[in-house]
């Protein structure tokens, strides 16, 4: 008997929430220099400077998000 666990697996439809990070470049606010950062976020590999969290584009999780948060 041949096994038709493929076919099976091939009807359930996987979506993929799109979790790709954005990868964009904005100028250095403290020395000028080209800066790659994801989703909004920041950091100057020359100078150290970071942007502000709250510049960044994806919301920061709670802390009842955290699954390593102590439970009460
Ligand atoms: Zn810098």
């Amino acid at each position: 008997m041949i096994s038709r666990w493929e076919s099976e697996q091939s009807g359930e439809s996987t979506v993929v929430p799109s979790t790709t990070p954005d990868i964009t470049t904005t100028v250095c606010g403290a020395c000028g220099s080209q800066v790659s950062g994801l989703n909004g976020r920041y950091a100057c590999g020359v100078c150290g400077w970071v942007n502000n969290w709250a510049e960044g584009h994806s919301r920061l999780p709670s802390a009842e998000e955290d699954p390593d948060a102590p439970k009460s």
